[in-house]
């Protein structure tokens, strides 16, 4: 790396260039912590014109000293959940926290172009006063970037009636792995869009491609108009099935509301130390809905669901169209996580998705799970989708064991997941969290297939290698392998 390192500066700036081991420190994971890998180096480049010279440096250097192979690998946030923006071997991060240009809101077509590392909630503060809004909706939002949620088709809790992030990426500007710049969608080179493109829709092969195919440096993104009138309904339960049976019932009868989110026993135990939300204790699961939509609309179906929730004799009921009042109710849901740091220091959250039908065995198998390796889980769902989060709160000072138990009984969940018909994730991707789990899903056949694909856009494995693939099967990390028998 140091001839590298050379010639990266000789066009970035001192401050653009991380090498100091305590800088590093904090590129080490993202927001789960179970795989640190501290990187090599990190690079926070200004323009794409830069991003551009740094791959063409790397591929020069891998041109001129084989077998070695340097790589590279996108971050915006850090607040992934399955360890994509992780360094491996020989790989440098380069940082998208300087391309926070909203560039242009188009009002009259309801778009907006964005440099990626644009924070979703940012953009949603920027575009909010002309009642529009970017759908998607992360818990995360605050600080997950654009690219962060192309990069992993990010969901939400919002996404059950208005679809996830790859519903709403028009276009896209991406630096090819070979230092190209390409344009995919309705983007054309001069930042002109053609809302109307019909060519091969490649921008939707790019997003949720983690990173593997290029760094998306900007995306031309669809807003949609906010609703005249919302009313959100949250109730909570004795126990966990009535929570579930409830969901079923409700989408059974066509309800679409914007949201249906539940939490659980442990999690609401969570919440009731962190926040003073006035739950009793003999509430174990609580749902949340919320519909939008016309005032009449909301209205009429507001009190059919009422009626639905009521057959569920729930213990506590509360609904509201004040929007304060709202982010109290909300405050159960998007709450949780911080709140799990009231019961345990650490945090282990998984990501699944089963049909909906079979939330109450994927919740009853969970539980049976955590009793076999003695952990505490605690569930939260986006449960109108069949995606399911399950937790596990631990202190690894205090019991030392723990991470050996739940790396088991990850493996355990996954055979649960796709013994019930699900799949590995809902919304926070593979990343180096699930690789070795993918030949539960999926044939060697097809994984060769999906990398055919990733080689037409990467063949040389330099954009974020190492992770979606198990290692068996996954080119680049033989590669790795071999440099390490190398030096050996
Ligand atoms: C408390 C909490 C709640 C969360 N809730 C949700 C939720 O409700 N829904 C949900 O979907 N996720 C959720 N997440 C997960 C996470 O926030 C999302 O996956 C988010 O999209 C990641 O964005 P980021 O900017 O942090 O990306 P990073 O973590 O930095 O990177 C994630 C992946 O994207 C790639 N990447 C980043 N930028 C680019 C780019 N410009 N070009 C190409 N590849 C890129 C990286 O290489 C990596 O593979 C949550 C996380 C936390 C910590």
């Amino acid at each position: 790396m140091e001839f590298l390192l050379h010639e990266f500066t000789s066009f970035l700036k001192k401050e653009q260039i991380l090498d100091d081991p305590v800088d590093l420190k904090l590129y080490e994971t993202d927001a789960t912590s179970l795989f640190p890998k501290q990187p090599k180096l990190v690079l926070l480049p200004d323009t794409v014109k830069e991003i551009q010279k740094i791959i063409k440096a790397i591929i020069r250097y891998n041109s001129s000293n084989p077998p070695h192979k340097v790589s590279f690998v996108a971050r915006g946030a850090g607040t992934g959940l399955s360890g994509g923006a992780l360094a491996s071997d020989y790989s440098i991060i380069i940082s998208l926290a300087r391309f926070t240009k909203v560039i242009k809101v188009d009002y009259e077509n309801n778009v907006v172009l964005v440099e990626t590392g644009v924070v979703n909630a940012t953009l949603n503060k920027v575009v909010k006063d002309s009642n529009l809004h970017f759908a998607p909706d992360p818990s995360s939002q605050q600080a997950c970037t654009i690219g962060g949620n192309v990069a992993e088709n990010a969901g939400g809790v919002h996404c059950f009636k208005y679809g996830v992030t790859s519903e709403h990426v028009l276009g896209i500007e991406m630096l090819s792995p070979n230092g190209e710049l390409r344009y995919f969608g309705d983007l054309d080179s001069d930042l002109n869009y053609n809302l109307s493109s019909s060519d091969l829709n490649i921008t939707a092969l790019v997003v949720g491609s983690e990173g593997t195919f290029g760094i998306v440096t900007k995306a031309l993104l669809r807003l949609t108009p906010l609703q005249d009138s919302f009313l959100t309904i949250q109730a909570a339960f004795a126990d966990t099935q009535a929570c579930a049976n409830l969901v079923s019932d409700l989408i059974k009868q066509g309800f679409k509301p914007a949201a249906i989110e539940t939490v659980d026993n442990n999690a609401v135990k969570a919440i009731n130390k962190a926040y003073n939300l006035g739950f009793s204790d003999d509430v174990k699961a609580v749902i949340l809905i919320e519909i939008d939509g016309v005032l009449e609309e909301v209205i009429e179906n507001g009190l059919k669901i009422k009626d639905t929730v009521n057959k569920y004799n729930p213990l506590q009921y509360e609904e509201t169209q004040d929007s304060e009042r709202r982010l109290k109710l909300w405050k159960v849901r998007k709450g949780a996580a911080a709140a799990f740091g009231k019961i345990a220091p650490f945090w282990y959250l998984y990501d699944l998705v089963v049909p909906r039908s079979k939330i109450p065995d994927a919740l009853k198998g969970l539980e049976e799970i955590a009793d076999k390796y003695n952990l505490l889980l605690a569930n939260i769902l986006h449960a109108g989708d069949g995606n399911i989060h399950p937790n596990f709160l631990y202190d690894p000072y205090k019991d030392q064991t723990v991470v050996d138990r739940i790396h088991k009984a990850s493996h355990e969940i996954m055979e649960l997941c796709v013994r019930l018909g699900g799949t590995l994730s809902g919304e926070h991707g593979i990343g180096v969290e699930k690789q070795e789990y993918m030949g539960h899903l999926f044939s060697d056949t097809d994984m060769n297939k999906m990398l055919m694909l990733r080689e037409v856009f990467d063949p040389n494995y330099i954009s974020n290698p190492n992770k979606i693939f198990p290692i068996r099967i996954c080119r680049e990390c033989h590669r790795e392998i071999e440099l390490e028998e190398l030096k050996t």
